[in-house]
């Protein structure tokens, strides 16, 4: 009797022990869910000021992040690639005339709308990117077709379009990009920078920041993803800056400027003052310091950015590393971003 009291107590142990041993397994993973990222996002960085904001234009932006994030996140969830997910994801900001990519990209100062974009594989270091491109409804798209489908990794202007159009892209009429938005940004732009030469490299001497660097001249679009086999993409799509010079290239489509993936690091994504990225090779940067100083991603995506801004630069970033580990620091007044967990819990910020 009393060994029967003994075995049923020891069994009744088990069973409590057993049941702990689950919740907590089940706690960790939810936690981990919760912690561990697939998908980064940005809408570009500038002075979005909250003050500046009217509810409806915040619940568009929103709504478009929050679009943006679930396309790409059920992407993932089908067991499709990074690139996938990526390319998918810019395709709807692309779209949406919120953005400075493709419908809604900015000016140059004749008037035109001429893109930028690039996508990078991390898992191969594969890249593909498209700069001053007039006529392709989906730069990113051209980006990955110069990637997969030729011997290159950059095409510009009408050789680019050309190419794009052998590899079935769809091709738009240049009207397609207008919105009045930034065709009004345009005028105010040209009497604003009719004082100054805009671009001279970023000479600090001639520049008082925080004046040049209005919202019209930011709001590109980037994505970074992390698929189920761990393999890391990054891709940018831009219309550049407003009022930009005619035949001027940003850092979106500068592997290593503004886009970079490497499955050893992390995948990267830039927005802003394309010229001081490019100097500061912002993108690989954050892959080397990484890479040969062991740093964490948000501790290398500091660094970096606060090295560009040392030179006179702003704007911001978004990164995501292998472990599901992201950052997306900037340091102007807001910068449209949004992540997604494994788990699907969505995040979307516009402000500090
Ligand atoms: N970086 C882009 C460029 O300079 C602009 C932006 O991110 O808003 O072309």
């Amino acid at each position: 009797m009393f060994k029967r009291i003994k075995l049923l107590g020891a069994v009744l142990l088990c069973t409590i022990i057993a049941a702990c041993n689950q919740t907590d397994s089940a706690k960790t993973a939810s936690n981990e869910s919760d912690t561990k990222y697939v998908l980064v996002i940005h809408g570009g960085a500038g002075t979005i000021l909250k003050s500046k904001m009217t509810p409806e234009k915040e619940a568009a932006y929103t709504a478009a992040l929050t679009k943006a994030l679930e396309t790409g996140y059920a992407a993932i969830k089908s067991g499709k690639t990074s690139l996938d997910a990526v390319e998918a994801t810019i395709h709807i900001l692309e779209d949406s005339p919120l953005f400075n990519a493709g419908k809604g990209a900015v000016f140059t100062n004749e008037g035109k709308n001429e893109m930028d974009a690039a996508i990078m594989d991390g898992s191969n270091l594969m890249a593909g990117s498209v700069a001053g491109v007039t006529v392709i409804r989906n730069p990113i798209s051209a980006a990955r077709a110069v990637m997969e489908k030729s011997e290159h990794v950059m095409m510009a202007g009408a050789g680019a379009e050309k190419f794009a159009k052998q590899a079935g892209l769809e091709i738009v009429d240049p009207s397609y990009f207008f919105t009045q938005d930034r065709w009004d940004g345009l005028q105010k732009a040209i009497k604003e920078d009719s004082t100054k030469s805009l671009l001279d490299h970023g000479n600090k001497k001639t520049y008082k920041l925080g004046t040049e660097n209005k919202d019209y001249k930011f709001g590109t679009v980037g994505c970074v993803a992390l698929d189920n086999k761990g393999n890391l993409a990054a891709g940018t799509s831009t219309g550049g800056m407003t009022n930009k010079k005619y035949g001027r290239i940003g850092d979106a489509p500068i592997i290593g400027g503004g886009t970079y993936a490497n499955n050893n690091t992390a995948a990267i994504s830039g927005t802003g003052w394309g010229e001081f990225y490019i100097r500061s090779v912002v993108a690989h940067d954050i892959s080397a310091l990484m890479e040969y100083k062991g740093m964490s991603v948000a501790e290398a995506s500091k660094t970096a950015l606060d090295k560009m801004a040392k030179l006179g630069g702003t704007g911001g970033l978004i990164a995501l590393d292998k472990k599901g580990n992201m950052a997306m620091p900037f340091n102007t007044a807001g910068m449209y971003r949004g992540s997604i967990t494994f788990g699907g819990k969505i995040e979307v910020l516009i402000y500090k």
